[in-house]
């Protein structure tokens, strides 16, 4: 069945300069000058819908509240022309709301870009479609595997998770840095699982504890063998809540140094904010302890969790990494860049050097390089890879 594409806006002229862009990508399609009309229609996983956000009978952020109530799994393209802080407010409302977002565009609508984006839509549409009809070999279920708590002992206890680095670079030298430590589980059925399908489920079940054992050792392992090499590489680890509050990890972290005599100074404990609401008083004894022992540590996504700034002046952090949403967002939309620009400015006064990750473009880097700051990390550099692979990255370079 046909993709339909319904335009709703108050404003005629809209509308037609809407309509005259997408006929020829989208045959089927409406306009609808009043949302509530609009509303009545049933609509379908398939249908698209660019929505105005300002409308004077019924707003968009009402039309969204509707869509939500009726769980509508169309795609919706917002559309405004308030200043890009409300559209990216609305649209993250729509996204807490369940709804599914596919892009975002402020008034006067650039129609090259906003053709651009609905032709790509258009094939990426066809080919999903093409998968789905033509691919009837295809595993069911392959795409919704949801991991219980047992299947996920069993990976950790039959050496399932594998580990891939991706490059930290600096910025002015272009030099390795290091690199941050990601898990995946090599599923013998499912292949290659990420780490947003599992890791939530290991910090409920408690199974974090000998995941991230499992992933220190293999970290510190693979430490050793660059060591050997003489290409010692820093490693960006990353801890959750649960590690902090069960007091095994510095210890189990002094007796991993002991053992392979690496250099703690080489390891950065990566936290999210979130990880530093519970329990404050324990998390700040053992943060103090892992730099007493010579760890490096590091404040990861910073921005979107709910530490305030007198942690970071509390907790003795080395390293900022700024959340990747802001640096998506900083070539677009001046709201992101500011607050890029001010993370940057934070850190360095408070002596902390800064990651930027989620850095797609040149772009974006040389953005980046202009306002100051220290170490890169993204696609546009390299993407997360086994340890092989990084070695021939390197070699490459
Ligand atoms: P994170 O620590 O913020 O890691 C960065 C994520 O961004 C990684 O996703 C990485 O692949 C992705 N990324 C890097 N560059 C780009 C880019 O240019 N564009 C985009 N779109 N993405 C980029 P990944 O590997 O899926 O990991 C997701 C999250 O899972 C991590 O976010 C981290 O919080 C968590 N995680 C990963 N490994 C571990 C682990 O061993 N232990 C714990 N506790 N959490 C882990
Ligand atoms: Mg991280
Ligand atoms: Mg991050």
């Amino acid at each position: 069945m046909m993709n339909r594409i319904f335009i709703v806006d108050d404003d005629s002229l809209t509308c037609n300069l809407l309509k005259t862009i997408v006929k020829p990508i989208f045959e089927n399609v409406e306009t609808f000058q009043h949302p509530r009309a609009f509303l009545t229609l049933s609509l379908q996983k398939k249908d698209i819908i660019i929505l105005d956000l300002m409308m004077p009978d019924m707003d968009g952020i009402e039309v969204i509240r509707h869509l939500a109530g009726q769980k509508s799994k169309a795609s919706l393209i917002l559309i405004s022309g308030y200043d890009s802080g409300v559209l990216h407010s609305a649209e993250t409302l729509a996204v807490s709301c369940g709804l599914n977002v596919i892009s975002t565009f402020t008034k006067p609508i650039n129609t090259e870009s906003l053709s651009c984006f609905l032709t790509s839509q258009s094939n990426k549409l066809a080919q999903i479609e093409r998968v789905s009809t033509n691919n009837d070999s295809a595993r069911p279920g392959k795409f919704d595997f949801i991991p219980t708590e047992q299947d996920l002992r069993n990976a950790i206890e039959n050496k399932q998770l594998i580990l891939y680095y991706q490059p930290q670079v600096n910025m002015k030298t272009e030099a390795l840095h290091g690199a941050e430590v990601l898990v995946r589980w090599l599923h013998p059925e499912f292949g290659l699982i990420f780490p947003d399908k599992f890791i939530a489920l290991a910090e409920q079940t408690g199974l974090i504890e000998q995941l991230s054992e499992e992933v220190i050792h293999l970290a510190v392992k693979q430490s050793v063998h660059w060591q050997k090499l003489n290409r010692a590489t820093r490693l960006s680890i990353n801890i959750s809540a649960q590690n902090i509050t069960s007091l095994k990890l510095p210890e189990q972290l002094r007796m991993l140094v002991k053992e392979y005599e690496i250099d703690p100074s080489m390891i950065v404990l990566e936290l999210t904010e979130s990880a530093l609401m519970d329990s404050e008083v324990t998390s700040l004894d053992i943060f103090t302890r892992f730099r007493l022992k010579g760890f490096q540590l590091s404040i990861d996504d910073f921005g979107t969790g709910y530490s305030s700034l007198s942690q970071l002046h509390k907790i003795p952090f080395t390293e900022l990494k700024i959340d990747q949403s802001f640096v998506t967002n900083m070539k677009q939309e001046k709201e992101s860049a500011a607050i890029v620009e001010t993370c940057i400015m934070l850190a360095h006064k408070l002596n902390m050097e800064v990651v930027a990750e989620g850095i797609e473009d040149k772009a974006t880097w040389d953005l980046l390089l202009t306002e100051g700051c220290d170490i890169a990390q993204g696609y546009y550099i390299a993407r997360p890879m086994p340890a092989e692979q990084f070695d021939k990255w390197q070699f490459k370079r």
